[in-house]
């Protein structure tokens, strides 16, 4: 007869030993449970191979410019003279924003979710993507910090300098962000990707964000106060302000093509938000998105690519021409750079990326290739 408790020994004995050879083939449970975080598989493409010279992407972000008022964008002033004389520059006018003020526009646009998903909290942003695929990111700011989206960037601070032709009383100027630039790029080993966050329209004092010279339209508002100002001395402001944003965005533009021998150079812009001056009774931004008036919605979006960024990296200009007046929105933002960066991921969706319609035939074999 079988002693039972020898059976329930000889039980046990077999059970332990399954557990030690479980134990020893698996992995621990808690790793099994981890996923790898979104975007740790971004490298660049197989296209990148046949890079042969160093590459400069400048993102320009902020500050609550609302593309309504742009003249390139249809506005009956001209408040983009500079702008609208930029060969190759392309426009995109129906562009809606994540979110209706910086806090949350800002991290949202460098966000993989789209606005309807997005909410706060730890994850994986565009500029942590691009460096881990192996490009610098550098991040200069003329504004109060970036709400997070920086923060895998090299981030420099030039919003506090005592350059006494661009600052005053603890601000500066934008063109304080393209002070450095020429240096920077005779110094220029690695591609890079700049960001370059723009104090631009910053309300409600619009009378500080230009210097006197680009004072184009007058009497203007000097109260922040603003429902004290008379409405066309508001919007006089406030235009003025966008007449300087235009001049800097086409000196940076001026400049990268001077560089374009040299460097692979691009430049992309977009604003995080709109800006109400009156309408509705409304003012500055920052209304819930679903009941927000289209001037805090809706955001220009500019691209400009030199000769040699087009061929290194498949962009089709005349396609993105006839492509400029689409529905947009800031969730195409982390997508598109992705796949304008020819940077390969699994959080890569095409159908939210602008330029997947429009690269150039010669090149797209390589780059399907490659993703
Ligand atoms: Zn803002």
């Amino acid at each position: 007869m079988v002693d039972a408790r020898q059976v329930y020994s000889k039980a046990a004995r077999t059970l332990g030993f399954v557990a030690l050879l479980l134990a020893a083939c698996l992995p621990p449970f808690a790793a099994a449970t981890q996923s790898p975080p979104a975007g740790a598989d971004a490298h660049k493409g197989a296209a990148w191979s046949s890079h042969s010279r160093t590459s400069l992407t400048v993102l320009v972000v902020g500050e609550s410019a609302r593309a309504q008022s742009l003249g390139i964008l249809g506005y009956e002033r001209d408040t983009t003279p500079q702008l609208k004389k930029q060969d190759g520059l392309i426009a995109f006018s129906d562009v809606l924003s994540c979110g209706t003020q910086t806090a949350v526009s800002l991290p949202c646009m460098f966000s993989s979710k789209a606005r309807k998903d997005f909410a706060d909290g730890p994850q994986q942003g565009l500029l942590d993507m691009i460096h881990r695929a192996g490009v610098q990111v550098l991040w200069w700011d003329n504004q109060a910090g970036c709400a997070g989206a920086c923060d895998a960037a090299t981030v420099r601070d030039l919003s506090h300098l005592s350059e006494p032709n661009l600052c005053a009383a603890g601000q500066c100027q934008d063109e304080i962000l393209l002070q450095g630039l020429q240096p920077f790029i005779d110094h220029l080993r690695q591609d890079t990707v700049l960001v370059l966050h723009l104090r631009g329209s910053a309300g409600p004092d619009y009378y500080r964000r230009y210097p006197k010279a680009y004072e184009h339209f007058t009497p203007v508002c000097h109260n922040q106060a603003l429902d004290q100002c008379s409405h066309v001395s508001l919007v006089n402001a406030y235009d003025n302000s966008l007449v300087y944003t235009d001049h800097v965005l086409s000196t940076l533009i001026d400049l990268l093509r001077a560089n374009q021998a040299q460097v692979d150079t691009a430049m992309l812009y977009m604003s995080d938000h709109g800006e109400s001056l009156g309408e509705y009774n409304q003012f500055l931004h920052g209304a819930p998105w679903p009941l927000a008036p289209d001037q805090q919605k809706h955001v220009p979006l500019l691209a400009w690519f030199s000769e040699g960024y087009k061929r290194t990296f498949s962009v089709d200009t005349h396609c993105l021409q006839q492509e400029r007046n689409r529905p947009l929105s800031q969730d195409y933002l982390f997508h598109s750079m992705l796949g304008l960066l020819q940077l390969d991921t699994g959080a890569y969706d095409p159908q939210l990326d602008l330029f997947a319609g429009c690269r150039a035939p010669a090149m797209e074999g390589a780059w399907v290739s490659g993703s």
